[in-house]
């Protein structure tokens, strides 16, 4: 048996693929389960479905899942031992599995303002990947200042007529060139030393409302269509801390990841050997796989963790049938 733990598109997708290999896999799908696509209304780029809510796209991936024989458990895994057959806890029991496959996803970061959370979905977003084309000609903002923001404006400036980054500090921790991209686009204006103090709106985004802390703190709203977060992400994967290899910020590496990061950072102290290179979506232990949004900083979408879903599943399989260790 098989246990996958996570109920987005990853995990949903190995159950699909595991399933129907007779693996009979179980999967942990949280609590709350669904994951990121419960925090968006309508996905547009899913391929098969032109236009189908979040929560819809996650339901009907469970209901797939279910049809080949997966069983769902919507709870929490709280503890994981590797270090011998792959075991799992909730806050009821332990399972033991022959394989894992690792999909918890991760979190966008969130300013924590109530009008932030009601109005997700409603012009307030952290995905301007997935968003940005409901902006078509609309005035938007992006908050943070990292690499990630320069990104997301860059991405935004492509459909709104007018994109705003709001910054905090007086000047940007991203690099240089991204940096450079934004400044120099006619479309886009920073907001340096300036905070979110209030999105403003009742059924969708209608402003904001903005404390700009230089030369004196003034408070002033500005008129606008959207507001996309881009102050980090955070992977979730606590869990497995010490359990798996992970790069300095959380994220699951698995072979073909540590065999990049190991190039990019010849310094770090990752051993390259722990990974068996035929397995690219294993991780440093062994019959434990990793797909989607713990281990993707990259692309971070439904589609792209469906398709690592699908290769942890196949990897788990060949694995599990030549009898390896
Ligand atoms: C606001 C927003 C809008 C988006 N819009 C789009 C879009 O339009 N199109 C698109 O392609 N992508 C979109 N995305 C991105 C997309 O949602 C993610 O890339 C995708 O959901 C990642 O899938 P995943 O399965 O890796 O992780 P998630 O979807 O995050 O799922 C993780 C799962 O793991 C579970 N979990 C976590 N910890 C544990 C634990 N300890 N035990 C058990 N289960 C656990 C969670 O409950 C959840 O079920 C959007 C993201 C956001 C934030």
């Amino acid at each position: 048996m098989i246990g996958i733990i996570g109920g987005g598109p990853a995990g949903l997708s190995t159950a699909i693929y595991t399933a129907r290999a007779g693996l009979t896999p179980m999967v942990f799908a949280g609590s709350p389960p669904g994951g990121q696509l419960m925090l968006t209304s309508e996905v547009e780029n899913f391929p098969g479905y032109q236009k189908i809510m979040g929560s819809d796209l996650v339901a009907s991936l469970r209901k797939q899942a279910e049809a080949f024989g997966t069983k769902i458990i919507d709870d929490n895994i709280t503890s994981v031992d590797f270090s011998n057959e792959p075991s799992v806890t909730t806050s009821k029991q332990t399972y033991i599995f022959r394989s894992i496959v690792i999909a918890t996803g991760a979190q966008a970061l969130w300013l924590g303002l109530d009008s932030e959370t009601r109005l997700r979905g409603k012009g307030v977003s952290a995905c301007a990947t997935c968003d940005g084309f409901f902006f078509r000609d609309k005035k938007v903002a992006v908050v943070g200042g990292g690499d990630t923001a320069m990104e997301e404006a860059q991405t935004l400036t492509k459909f709104a007529k007018k994109v705003i980054v709001i910054h905090r500090r007086d000047s940007f921790r991203a690099s240089k060139i991204m940096q450079e991209r934004v400044l120099n686009n006619p479309k886009t204006e920073v907001m340096w030393n300036t905070s979110v103090i209030e999105i403003l709106g009742e059924q969708k985004v209608e402003g904001i409302t903005i404390k700009i802390q230089n030369p004196t703190s003034k408070i002033k709203n500005l008129t606008l269509d959207g507001v996309f977060m881009a102050i980090g992400h955070k992977p979730d994967t606590e869990v497995f801390k010490n359990a798996v290899a992970t790069d300095e910020k959380g994220y699951i590496l698995t072979s073909s990841i540590a065999a990049v990061f190991k190039i990019q950072n010849p310094k770090s102290k990752i051993d390259i050997d722990l990974f068996d290179m035929k397995y690219q979506n294993m991780t440093s232990v062994h019959g434990v796989f990793a797909a989607g949004d713990c281990v993707d900083h990259t692309y971070r979408q439904a589609g792209t963790a469906a398709g690592m879903g699908i290769a942890a599943a196949l990897d788990a399989e060949r694995w599990l049938e030549r009898g390896e260790k």
